[in-house]
C-alpha cells in the first residue's frame, strides 16, 4: 500500500477544490489535491460532444435524483470537475440572497460587500467577459423574443478569454486555478477516489483512497494530512462524509434548479457551436429562461421526449435549438451513502408550487420562442403537444404533471449548509464541519439554498473567502 503525507489534503478539483488549492498553495501551504476522475487535456475533446460526455461526465452523464418526478442531473468527474463541462456562464450571487441567508443561517462575515470583494478577487484571477461582437443566433433569438414581448433580458458574462480573432477559450479550472496551484508547488493526483476519511477523536488524520493506473491496475493509497478540505461537489462531499461516519446535517436539504425544456425549430439554420448567453429575467428570481447545448445528440434526445414522431424534425436538426425554463425550487432532497453502493442514493421532492412554476415557465418559454420566430415547439413532456401557434400553448398547462414532465438539472447545492445556526447547518460560517477541528468542506455543498443564478461564481467567491479564514486560523 502506497502512502503520502501532506499538510493540506484537498479532495476534488472542481470550482471549489481548484480555487482552494490555488489560494492555499500560493499562500505557501503544502497542498495535495486528489481527484477521482482522469486528467484530460482541456483541448483534447470537442465541447458538448458525446466523447466529452463519456470521458468527463460522471456515469457518462446518466444520473437521476429519484422522486415523483425524478430529476436527471449531470456532474463532471475529471480534473477541473464540472467547470470542464459547464457553459462558463458567470453571475455573482444576488445581494438580497446574501442578506437573507446571512440572517436565516447565521453566517458570520457574510455581507454583500464582503462577497463582492471576493468576487472581485476571483474575477481578477480568471477572465470574465461578454462575447465580443454579435451573440450567436441561438442567443439572439432569446433577446429578440424577449424584446418583442417587452420582457427583461440580459447577456451574461462568461468565464472566457478571447484572442485577437475573437476566438473564445473557456477558463476551466484545468486551464486556470490548477496550473496556478501547481506553479505554487501543489501536487495533483488524478484517477484517485477517496473512499473514506480516517479520524481520531475530533481530528481527521487523512484519507484512504483507491488509485486507478492508466493500464487498469488499482492501487490502495493512504494519505495523512494536517488538514482535510472536502470539495467533491454537492452530491459526493456529503456522501464521503457519511461513508466516514459523519452524518449530522450532512446530505439533507439538497437544492437544485429543475429545468423543463423545449426543442424549437426555426425556418433557418441556428448555430450549434456555442450555448446561448442571454437570459430572460422577466420572471426572476423564481423562473429563469435560457438556452442549452444543442448538438445533434442533444436535439435528438429533446425531440424524442414527447413520444411523437420526430424523424422529420431530426432531418432538419440544424434548424433546431434547445431552450429551458429553470425554477428556484421550494422542494428539497437528500443524498444518502447506502452501504454496499458505490454511488450515493439521491432523492428530490418537488412541491406542487414547483410543478406549477414549471408549467408557467414552459408556457412563457413557448410564447417567447414563437415571438422569436420559431415555427415548431417540442416540449420535454411525455405526450406533450407539439405546438405551432400561440393559441395551442394553453394545452401545456394540464400536461405538465408529475407523471409526464421530463426534468433535469446541472445545478446542485446545499447538502452541507454553512452558518452558526447549528439546527440548520452541517458546517460553521467558513465550512468547518461541526465537531471536527481540521475538517472543512469548500464547494457547492455549503451554499445554503438554490441561488437562482448559475452557481459557479458564488462557489468560487465563498471558497476564496473560506481560504482566507483558514489561513488566518491555522
Ligand atoms: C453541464 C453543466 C453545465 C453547467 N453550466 C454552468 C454555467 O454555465 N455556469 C455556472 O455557474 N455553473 C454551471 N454549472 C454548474 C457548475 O459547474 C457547478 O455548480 C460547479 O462546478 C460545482 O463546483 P463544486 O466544486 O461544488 O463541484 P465540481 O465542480 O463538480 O467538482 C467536484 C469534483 O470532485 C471530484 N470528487 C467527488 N468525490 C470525490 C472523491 N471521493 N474523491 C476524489 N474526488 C472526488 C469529482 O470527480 C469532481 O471532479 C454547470 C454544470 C454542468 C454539469
Amino acid at each position: 500500500m502506497a502512502h503520502l503525507a501532506t499538510e493540506v489534503l484537498v479532495i476534488g478539483s472542481g470550482a471549489g477544490g481548484a480555487v482552494t488549492a490555488a489560494t492555499l498553495a500560493e499562500a505557501g501551504r503544502t497542498v495535495t489535491v486528489v481527484e477521482e476522475g482522469p486528467w484530460i487535456d482541456a483541448d483534447a475533446l470537442e465541447p458538448f460532444s458525446l466523447d466529452e460526455m463519456v470521458a468527463k461526465y460522471r456515469h457518462h452523464g446518466l444520473a437521476a435524483a429519484l422522486g415523483n418526478p425524478a430529476v436527471a442531473y449531470a456532474e463532471g468527474r475529471c480534473v477541473g470537475g464540472s467547470t470542464e463541462i459547464n457553459s462558463g456562464l458567470y453571475h455573482r450571487l444576488p445581494d438580497d440572497l446574501v442578506a437573507e441567508w446571512q440572517t436565516r443561517y447565521g453566517i458570520d462575515e457574510f455581507t454583500p460587500e464582503a462577497l463582492a470583494s471576493y468576487a472581485d478577487r476571483v474575477e481578477g484571477r480568471l477572465s470574465v467577459a461578454k462575447v465580443p461582437g454579435a451573440p450567436p443566433a441561438s442567443s439572439a433569438a432569446l433577446e429578440r423574443g424577449a424584446t418583442k414581448l417587452g420582457w427583461r433580458n440580459v447577456e451574461f458574462a462568461r468565464v472566457f478569454s478571447y484572442d485577437d480573432q475573437q476566438r473564445g477559450t473557456k477558463q476551466t479550472m484545468s486551464r486556470t486555478m490548477l496550473p496556478r496551484a501547481i506553479a505554487a508547488g501543489a501536487t495533483i493526483v488524478p484517477d484517485c477516489r477517496v473512499q473514506r476519511l480516517t479520524r481520531q477523536g475530533d481530528r481527521v488524520t487523512g484519507a484512504r483512497c483507491r488509485r486507478t493506473h492508466p493500464g487498469g491496475g488499482v492501487e490502495r493509497l493512504t494519505i495523512s494530512a494536517d488538514h482535510v478540505i472536502v470539495c467533491g461537489g454537492a452530491v459526493h462531499s456529503p456522501a464521503l462524509l457519511q461513508r466516514s461516519g459523519i452524518w449530522r446535517n450532512i446530505g439533507n436539504g439538497l437544492k437544485m434548479h429543475p429545468t423543463i425544456k423545449i426543442a424549437a425549430r426555426f425556418p433557418h439554420p441556428v448555430d450549434h457551436g456555442d450555448v446561448p448567453m442571454h437570459r430572460v429575467t422577466e420572471f426572476s428570481p423564481f423562473i429563469a429562461i435560457g438556452g442549452s447545448a444543442s448538438r445533434k445528440g442533444h436535439v435528438a434526445m429533446a425531440l424524442a421526449e414527447t413520444g411523437a414522431p420526430y424523424q422529420d424534425a431530426l432531418a432538419e436538426w440544424e434548424h433546431i435549438s434547445t431552450y429551458y425554463a429553470a425554477i428556484r425550487s421550494e422542494g428539497s432532497g437528500r443524498v444518502v451513502a447506502a452501504p454496499g453502493l458505490r454511488s450515493p442514493l439521491v432523492t428530490y421532492s418537488l412541491t406542487d408550487a414547483d410543478l406549477s412554476r414549471l408549467a408557467r415557465g414552459l408556457v412563457n418559454l413557448g410564447e417567447l420562442l414563437l415571438a422569436a420566430g420559431a415555427t415548431e415547439l417540442h416540449p420535454s413532456v411525455v405526450g406533450g403537444r407539439v405546438v405551432h401557434r400561440i393559441d395551442e400553448l394553453g394545452s401545456w398547462w394540464d400536461q405538465v404533471t408529475r407523471a409526464r414532465a421530463n426534468l433535469m438539472t446541472v445545478h446542485l447545492t446545499s447538502t452541507v449548509r454553512m452558518g452558526e445556526n447549528r439546527e440548520r447547518t452541517g458546517a460553521d460560517s467558513f465550512g468547518r464541519v461541526w465537531g471536527y477541528r481540521n475538517l472543512r468542506v469548500n464547494d457547492g455543498s455549503l451554499i445554503p439554498d438554490a441561488p437562482g443564478v448559475n452557481p459557479q461564481a458564488a462557489i468560487m467567491a465563498i471558497a476564496t473567502r473560506n481560504c482566507d479564514q483558514f489561513l488566518a486560523d491555522s
